[in-house]
């Protein structure tokens, strides 16, 4: 099966040009001025964007927990992706403690079989050295999980001590893996969470008051020193505050190999969105900081300090004791309600999987914050080089899987949740008008979004393994 889109303005992150594009199976095989091909299906993509499908790097579609999971699995959380132009993930396996690290990505893949609609890869988690941990990496390497992620907060969960993360390093650095880390100190996070119950400040609010910025600054040149020391590169996840983009900063500039992402969530609100009666929705980790942090983290983008943004797509329904519909299905699980008297208790994390790209379009392109080859960079390019994707994901090349999607800079829509297709109860940007959404999106060469129409079939996703040893950019 063949497509020739005609006549779009073709985006990478390095060039902006008109050409038409042909789709030959899976694959791009050409990209040139007046295509054609007695045998293709053309599109007119006149006065839209030709983008590469976009890459998040951090999603969690599958997160056993032991009072309420994420709501989006990979083939909801695949769909929202899809009508919001991403077409990769990249999710975490997260071992139990004791567990073997390939049994713990069995059990991811087992999630994402049958469900999964766009291509998507795994991370792996590190929560302790127990065992032969340390062993399994080189294999892990060698079968396209490259890239690992510890926690230093969440004391007595999954946080680990800075000697299993800089063994961890050190083992990484051996054999071409990228180690990623969750950066904020979680024994004091751990004693500020204590005092507030102690002293009765439960409300939402304080779930951010115990984890200031500079717990996140300390843990991240933490990290950075450690790998630094190690001689392994290291990749900073969900980047919020100015004392944690300056680390990183500091870092590069001296010649170190420490990159970052920061999520999009992050640009558009604060700690105030905490206060609101519905609070809860917001509660995420590192949480909303202050008008201040958001002018570091554009600057961050901007200059290259952060050469990601990604969503650590998380949703918990906000009514848990309310059934949704989804796809004329009921759905119901607990979620944010369980913290409704005690901040302590409410999941973690937010939706966005879906927002990312129209929200970032919108507010980053059409605000002139970022340049449109930024915005492919940012979204697409870089997570791919990173993450050893590149070139067959994130960029529009010969040879490359066709993941693309035809951008129409004139649509709009006005958020709600339920035309988000993320399955939760709300959306951060509700009632925010966006222009500027995917018109058509192709998964290697099928297209499985059509305007408003679902073509994506559950079971499609296929896993993809990553190249070791990928670029520190
Ligand atoms: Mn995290
Ligand atoms: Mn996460």
């Amino acid at each position: 099966m063949k497509t020739i889109i005609k006549n779009g303005t073709l985006v990478t992150a390095a060039d902006t040009f008109t050409a038409d594009l042909l789709i030959d199976g899976e694959r791009i095989a050409q990209i040139a001025d007046h295509l054609s091909s007695d045998d293709a299906q053309t599109v007119n993509a006149a006065g839209q964007y030709v983008l590469p499908g976009g890459v998040d790097v951090h999603t969690h579609l599958h997160l056993p927990g032991p009072a309420a999971v994420p709501s989006d699995d990979f083939y909801t959380g695949h769909k929202a992706a899809a009508f919001g132009g991403t077409t990769f993930t990249i999710d975490f396996a997260m071992p139990a403690r004791g567990e073997c690290l390939h049994d713990a990505v069995a059990r991811w893949l087992a999630a994402a079989q049958g469900r999964a609609v766009v291509d998507y890869g795994l991370h792996v988690g590190i929560v302790g050295l127990d065992g032969d941990v340390l062993d399994e990496l080189p294999a892990l390497a060698a079968e396209g999980l490259p890239s690992l992620k510890l926690l230093m907060a969440y004391k007595g969960i999954v946080q680990v001590d800075d000697d299993t993360l800089f063994k961890t390093m050190l083992k990484a650095a051996e054999h071409g893996m990228l180690t990623m880390v969750h950066a904020e100190n979680g024994d004091a996070i751990h004693e500020l969470r204590r005092r507030a119950v102690a002293a009765g400040r439960l409300a939402q609010e304080w779930h951010a008051r115990t984890r200031p910025a500079w717990l996140e600054g300390e843990a991240t040149l933490r990290a950075i020193a450690l790998a630094a020391a190690a001689g392994a590169p290291v990749y900073i996840v969900h980047v919020t505050s100015a004392p944690a983009v300056d680390q990183i900063a500091y870092g590069r500039a001296r010649g170190l190999s420490v990159m970052g992402e920061t999520c999009v969530q992050y640009f558009f609100f604060t700690e105030d969105d905490l206060r609101r009666p519905d609070g809860a929705k917001w509660v995420c980790s590192p949480p909303f900081r202050s008008a201040a942090d958001q002018a570091a983290l554009w600057g961050a983008v901007r200059g290259d300090t952060l050469q990601v943004i990604s969503t650590d797509h998380c949703p918990f329904l906000f009514d848990g004791a309310r059934a949704i519909q989804y796809e004329g299905r009921p759905y119901q699980a607990p979620g944010k309600e369980l913290g409704h008297a005690d901040f302590t208790k409410t999941p973690n994390g937010v939706p966005g999987l879906g927002d990312r790209m129209p929200v970032l379009w919108t507010f980053g392109v059409g605000a002139g914050r970022l340049s449109l080859n930024r915005f492919v960079e940012v979204c697409c390019t870089n997570p791919a080089k990173i993450f050893g994707l590149y070139p067959k994901k994130g960029t529009l090349a010969v040879g490359a899987d066709a993941d693309i999607v035809i951008w129409d800079p004139r649509k709009t829509r006005v958020v709600d949740a339920a035309n988000s297709h993320q399955r939760v109860d709300y959306n951060l940007y509700e009632g925010w008008t966006l222009t500027g959404l995917p018109d058509r999106v192709y998964r290697r060469g099928e297209l499985i979004v059509d305007g408003d129409r679902w073509l994506g079939r559950p079971g499609d996703g296929r896993f993809t393994p990553r190249a070791a040893h990928a670029p520190v950019l």
